[in-house]
């Protein structure tokens, strides 16, 4: 039998019980891809024309991805975050939450989504018990929008960003990757606009995940420059670390709070240690992380009559062979052959 010492927990492997890994770690945040297509065409993720999308056929429906979700949560998920390729996509997506709202015990439910279209349904998934909302936004300047994500759709979603704060979504958090030469220079103005309408930002390194494996860690605009570019406007407080549990993101109170500021360093600080998170994607199989080379098949079993105990054996398979870190930067790394858009960010 396996068994694994880290630090001071000893895991083997006939005892685990639920989502848990060789390393002691628990999964408690499944992050569910709903579909891979996406209406914006951000240039770090996918290129121009778009990709090969999923048949719909291979795609879950409603009813397989809530039997899985439900699994998921009776082995410990206490948070679904619905992603995509663009979640908001999915016509279903506010039957969707309200399945997945009266789920027992019920988790919290997240979303992150570009935000174009958010308007017109943010308080229907309020009222199907959408808890919060990340809205991606890269850039509050119109022409570098439309140029990085090939879309003139900047103020589709500003409105969506105000529709989620008067629908509840709240905290609206605003996620941002900073890319060298692109909109680097411009992180300072993206946390000002964010402080006036009151989202919280968070920064986020750019991963080897692009669909075109054009990423380059030369290239790559760090953490400590973005705390460096903001520093230059405003006192960056770090909050203590053990405020940050397994929440990625190290975060700052602005000029001494209340308003903060994350800084996600995915790539030169990773946080697998405390990683507390698992995925399904949009056609039904199960990762243990971004970075992994295998998955494994639920949709086939599920479309063959396996039963609950079947299901939850391989959630629990798939959890337990999760690797100690993503080995970013370690010699051997390769980039997954699923990019983000597919996987589910
Ligand atoms: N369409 C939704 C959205 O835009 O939020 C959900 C999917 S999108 C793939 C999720 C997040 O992944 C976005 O915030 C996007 O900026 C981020 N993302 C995409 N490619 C990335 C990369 N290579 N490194 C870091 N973040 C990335």
């Amino acid at each position: 039998m396996t068994s694994v010492h880290v630090g001071p927990i000893t895991v083997r492997q006939g005892d685990r019980v639920g989502l848990v890994d060789q390393f002691g770690r628990r999964a408690r945040d499944l992050r569910v891809s709903v579909t891979d297509r996406c209406n914006l065409r951000c240039t770090y993720c996918m290129p121009a024309e778009g990709l090969p999308w999923m048949p719909r056929s291979e795609m879950l429906t409603d009813e397989e991805l809530l039997r899985v979700i439900g699994l998921f949560v009776r082995d410990g998920v206490t948070q679904v975050r619905l992603t995509g390729g663009e979640p908001l996509l999915r016509r279903s997506l506010v039957d969707l939450v309200q399945g997945i709202a009266s789920l027992r015990p019920r988790p919290r439910i997240a979303m992150t989504t570009n935000g174009v279209g958010l308007e017109r349904v943010a308080g229907a998934l309020a009222a199907a018990g959408l808890d919060r909302v990340n809205v991606s936004l890269d850039t509050i300047d119109a022409d570098t929008f439309t140029t990085l994500t090939r879309r003139d759709r900047l103020g589709d979603v500003e409105a969506g960003l105000r529709a989620a704060a008067e629908a509840g979504l709240t905290p609206v958090k605003v996620n941002a990757v900073a890319m060298r030469g692109v909109n680097d220079d411009a992180v300072a103005d993206v946390l000002a606009w964010c402080l006036e309408r009151g989202y919280e930002l968070r920064f986020i390194e750019q991963m080897p995940l692009d669909a075109q494996h054009a990423w380059d860690r030369v290239d790559m605009v760090t953490a400590d420059e973005i705390r460096d570019r903001l520093s230059q406007r405003w006192t960056l407080t770090p909050l203590p670390a053990t405020d940050r549990g397994s929440a990625p993101a190290e975060r700052f109170l602005v000029d001494g709070g209340p308003a903060t500021v994350g800084i996600i360093a995915s790539v030169t600080a990773p946080f697998c240690a405390a990683c507390d998170r698992t995925r399904l994607t949009a056609d039904g199989q199960v990762r243990n992380c971004l970075f992994s080379q295998t998955e494994t098949d639920l949709r086939t079993p599920l479309r063959e009559g396996a039963t609950d105990d079947e299901l939850l054996g391989l959630l629990r398979g798939e959890m337990w062979r999760k690797r100690a870190g993503h080995g970013i930067g370690e010699p051997g790394f390769t980039q997954p052959e699923r990019p983000m858009s597919s996987i589910g960010g």
